[in-house]
């Protein structure tokens, strides 16, 4: 109980577990090359929260005299805001490096969940109780919570019951002891999480729907859940070479859950369409917060990257390279200034939390996320050709192919080695395979463009500009229905 290390982490996730790589069963997680690095980083995580330097950031009091982790406190007041974003940057900054689905974004759905609460409790007290109880577990356990909504979904022109209804996740039996699950999920980090939230994402609840309207809780050493895992992309490289890829490598999974029973106790909802709705229409409404702090500190790995590849070469006082680097400038910026924004003008959820401002982060993440790829394209301009021409530290072995490597790569003030770890690191932030990931990330992993947009449309009120509107243009009062 209470806080865990990063050995107790590791222990908990040698669970039995049914992990497949390469389709090959993983005896281990914490060792197996795929997985041991990004492990290792979570497991860092956990061991901060006991240094001296970082506690007081990263945990928090407790009511009961324990500490937990500050990633799990609801937010109350903007103060916890503050802190929320401080310990997502301090855990960055720290692992140097962008973590994407480490727990501390995924939480946030809970929230969501518990500001609906009074509805949860109308279809069954039950759910609304295990809403509750799951927010103080995860802080009294300090768990490694993920979250999966997106399956597989097959032909999307047919309802599932026209199709394989399997292709949905649905419930096929509701018993005593819980309700019983078939289905598939894709679930980031989830074979080396403590447990996820599983729940659905299309838009359509009718009555027909019914069996597939479930959100529930689930340990991933569950009977009957096995964890299909995605190649990592750098395993066996050389993390000079692939500094990112190699350690930053958060390995998305395919969930099979072949009838895996649910008990009462983590069942969040089952067989209520409202509910199903209601989430997909809040999910995002604390979690988009982390992502963009995310997007910030990857404006910033952008930025750094631009500035030491200039530095090198000699370009920093060429007035077109100093309009692009004002650009990432700006990109950076602007996304500070929807966090900051977000955080001044907080809104009270419908739950009593305290909620960033949903336009303003929504508006946020939309700017950020449809503008990183240009971002990308400016660092790989500035870097030069040379990020893809360049050879692997391995020829630094041979002493007749490292004094030309001194000759042409030694500039400046910077030696042969250092030139050479930038232009490889510019490489994996921009132009290698883990860059492509990164950037499906960032378009997909809180749904796609068109889902962002929908959030922003919705969470924005256009009363006070259309009465503008009618008052400068003279307009009469005649209110049009609401279509
Ligand atoms: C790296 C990565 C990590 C991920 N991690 C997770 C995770 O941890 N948990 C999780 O649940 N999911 C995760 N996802 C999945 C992600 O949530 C989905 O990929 C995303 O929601 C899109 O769903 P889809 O892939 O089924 O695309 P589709 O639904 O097939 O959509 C494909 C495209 O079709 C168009 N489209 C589809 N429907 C509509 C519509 N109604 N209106 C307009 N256009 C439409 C859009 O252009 C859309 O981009 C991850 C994805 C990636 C790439």
């Amino acid at each position: 109980m209470g806080l865990r290390n990063g050995e107790e982490y590791r222990e908990s996730i040698r669970d039995g577990r049914e992990v497949y790589y390469d389709g090959e069963l993983v005896e281990d997680v914490t060792q197996h090359p795929a997985f041991k690095p990004i492990i290792d980083v979570r497991a860092r995580m956990y061991d901060m929260q006991f240094e001296d330097q970082f506690k007081q950031v990263l945990t928090f009091e407790r009511g009961n005299g324990t500490r937990a982790c500050r990633a799990f406190k609801p937010p109350r007041a903007q103060e916890d805001l503050v802190a929320q974003r401080r310990y997502v940057e301090t855990v960055l900054n720290e692992v140097a490096g962008v973590v994407q689905r480490v727990g501390d974004d995924t939480v946030c759905e809970l929230w969501s969940m518990y500001d609906n609460i009074e509805m949860l409790r109308g279809f069954n007290p039950l759910f609304a109780e295990n809403v509750e109880s799951h927010i103080e577990r995860l802080m009294e356990l300090d768990l490694f919570h993920v979250s999966g909504n997106t399956d597989p979904k097959g032909d999307r022109s047919r309802p599932p019951q026209e199709q394989d209804p399997d292709m949905l996740l649905h419930v096929v039996d509701e018993r005593d002891d819980g309700i019983v699950v078939r289905g598939a999920k894709y679930e980031t980090a989830a074979c080396y999480a403590n447990q996820g939230f599983i729940k659905p994402t299309i838009g359509q609840w009718g009555e027909a729907m019914k069996d597939y309207a479930v959100g529930f809780i689930t340990p991933m050493n569950a009977k009957g859940l096995k964890l299909i895992c995605r190649t990592a992309l750098a395993v066996g490289k050389d993390p000079r070479d692939y500094p990112i890829a190699t350690r930053f490598d958060e390995i998305d999974t395919l969930l099979i859950f072949d009838d895996v029973l649910v008990p009462w106790e983590n069942v969040l909802f089952s067989r209520v369409p409202e509910a199903a709705a209601y989430i997909r229409g809040t999910l995002h409404r604390y979690v988009v917060f982390p992502f963009l702090l995310r997007t910030l500190f990857r404006a910033d790995m952008l930025l750094g990257t631009a500035f030491l590849n200039i530095e090198q070469t000699g370009l920093e006082k060429v007035p077109q390279v100093r309009e692009k680097l004002t650009t990432l400038m700006c990109y950076r910026e602007t996304i500070n200034a929807h966090l900051q924004a977000s955080i001044y003008s907080a809104q009270t959820s419908p739950g009593g939390l305290c909620m960033p401002n949903q336009p303003i982060v929504y508006a946020g993440r939309v700017f950020a996320s449809t503008n990183l790829p240009t971002m990308v394209a400016h660092v790989r301009e500035l870097a030069g050709g040379q990020v893809q021409l360049t050879p692997d530290t391995a020829s630094w072995n041979n002493p007749e192919v490292r004094k030309y490597l001194e000759k042409y790569y030694a500039i400046r003030d910077w030696g042969m080695e250092d030139r050479i770890k930038l232009l490889l690191f510019t490489r994996d932030l921009v132009d290698s395979s883990m860059a492509g990931h990164n950037l499906s990330f960032q378009l997909f992993a809180q749904s796609p463009p068109y889902a962002n947009l929908v959030a922003m449309f919705n969470s924005f009120d256009p009363t006070p500009m259309k009465k503008l509107v009618r008052k400068a243009a003279d307009l009469s009062d005649v209110v049009l229905k609401e279509g």
